[in-house]
């Protein structure tokens, strides 16, 4: 590409394309070309480790082989089926797929095209579910959700969001949730000093919210052990198991959030795993096509799909014109038989291992308050005065920095304020992964040892 056609490309992304979650005023083009493993290449040629998955997506790498090939594949017998009354072979297969793998008592899914639409429609089957259920429970409306939840951006799903920067300004058109404190296991609540005790006190307090509220709750929903938008806020282990044993003890659904920590990313292929939880409604995006086209899913118990079933009154009035599109629904399927074929999980196992090893020394730096890591995804967290946990005052600047130095030493992160992720794929390698680690902590000291 010429130096002139990089300039133009560059000035019609600033001027004409609005990037998510991005103040267009000081935008710096970063346009990826190709990408190919784990490594994109930008229109100039330079090349960056994708440490964090196409933003959480990526499973296998870019341009897999069986992926590309089962995409072309189906795009010569049909490229789009609506899911309004009809359907076709692969998106059937995967949905049978998905039921086989997800927790047993999930057997019904309702596709749609992205996580935020799969929370949306999880929400409203709940609330629809109470309604009409055999013996209706009209007044259960209510939703409880977690401290700096995040579970997208349309309105449903920024209302059981809970973090202020992206919420705050669209709270006149939000409905009220009841909400619990986020379960943090590093800035404990006062007077509890272990992990175990702040799961006590974490379910102590949903207990007295249900046994309050449960006659008008229709469902909870949690990002099952790892709250990823909040700043990868990792849970004290029982919670999750907890959750569901309150939730089931006051009739109230669990909707478990996997958009983020489906598809193997914190070393069991679904959160709910890790604490043998069966959630009555679980949501699938990102990782379901192995990062490739959008695509998502909500799965149901057979409790809450008999409760659509009869006459017309009765239907779920939601779709999308594109959900369960076939060429995602081909994609998704070679994603799972790679898992298979590569056995991708002894991978994260090795790699997991791998990873924290290598960042044990960052713990003792003194602007690292927090090492913190579930499988695949890590978060190290900067703070400003470390005995204290204070973050820096201008918040964001110290995590950004770190993230544009990085880029210049050929890896790509993005932060959550002053919380470096990592969260690279699956499929990342033992070199890459000791390139990132290096380059992070470089990265770190650069910045703030300066
Ligand atoms: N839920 C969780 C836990 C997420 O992390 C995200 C996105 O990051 C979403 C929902 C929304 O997904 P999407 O961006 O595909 O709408």
């Amino acid at each position: 590409m010429t130096d002139s056609s990089i300039d133009q490309l560059k000035l019609w992304d600033s001027e004409h394309v609005w990037h998510a979650f991005t103040q267009m005023a000081n935008y710096e083009p970063l346009v990826i070309d190709s990408a190919s493993g784990c490594v994109l290449t930008d229109i100039q040629g330079n090349t960056y480790i994708d440490a964090v998955s196409s933003l959480w997506c990526n499973v296998h790498g870019h341009q897999h082989p069986v992926i590309n090939a089962a995409i072309r594949q189906q795009l010569d017998q049909v490229a789009h089926v609506t899911s309004l009354g009809m359907s076709n072979p692969t998106t059937i297969q995967l949905a049978k797929r998905l039921v086989d793998i997800t927790p047993e008592n999930l057997n019904h899914l309702f596709f749609s095209g992205d996580g935020s639409s799969s929370v949306e429609v999880a929400m409203k089957m709940a609330f629809q579910y109470w309604q009409q259920k055999s013996e209706p429970r009209p007044n259960k409306t209510q939703y409880v959700a977690l401290g700096s939840a995040y579970h997208g951006d349309t309105l449903g799903s920024v209302s059981v969001g809970g973090v202020q920067r992206f919420h705050e300004m669209f709270k006149p058109l939000l409905f009220d949730v009841l909400r619990l404190d986020s379960p943090d296991t590093y800035r404990l609540p006062d007077g509890v000093t272990t992990a175990q005790d702040a799961t006590q006190f974490y379910l102590n307090q949903l207990e007295s919210l249900l046994q309050q509220h449960h006659s008008t709750i229709a469902a909870m929903i949690i990002e099952p052990v790892v709250q990823g938008a909040a700043g990868m806020i990792m849970q004290p282990p029982g919670y999750l198991a907890g959750v569901r044993q309150l939730t089931q003890k006051h009739d109230v659904l669990l909707i478990a959030d996997e958009v983020a920590v489906g598809f193997g990313r914190t070393g069991a292929m679904f959160a709910c795993n890790h604490e043998d939880i069966q959630p009555d409604l679980m949501c699938l995006a990102k990782g379901l096509t192995g990062g490739y086209i959008t695509m998502a899913a909500t799965l149901a118990t057979t409790e809450i799909w008999k409760a659509f079933l009869g006459d017309s009154s009765r239907t779920f009035y939601h779709g999308h014109t594109y959900s369960g599109n076939p060429l995602a629904a081909a994609a998704a399927l070679a994603n799972l038989d790679i898992f298979e074929t590569e056995q991708t999980m002894v991978n994260v196992r090795e790699r997991t291992k791998q990873l924290a090893d290598l960042l044990k020394p960052l713990t003792d730096h003194h602007h690292v308050g927090d090492v913190r890591q579930r499988g695949l995804i890590v978060a190290i967290e900067l703070v400003a005065d470390k005995d204290n946990k204070t973050s820096f005052e201008n918040i964001g600047a110290s995590g950004s920095a770190v993230c544009k130095a990085a880029l210049e030493q050929g890896v790509w992160l993005r932060p959550l304020r002053d919380t470096i992720v990592i969260m690279p794929p699956l499929s990342i390698s033992e070199s890459e992964i000791t390139k990132i680690v290096t380059v992070v902590e470089q990265a770190i000291c650069g910045v703030l040892d300066g």
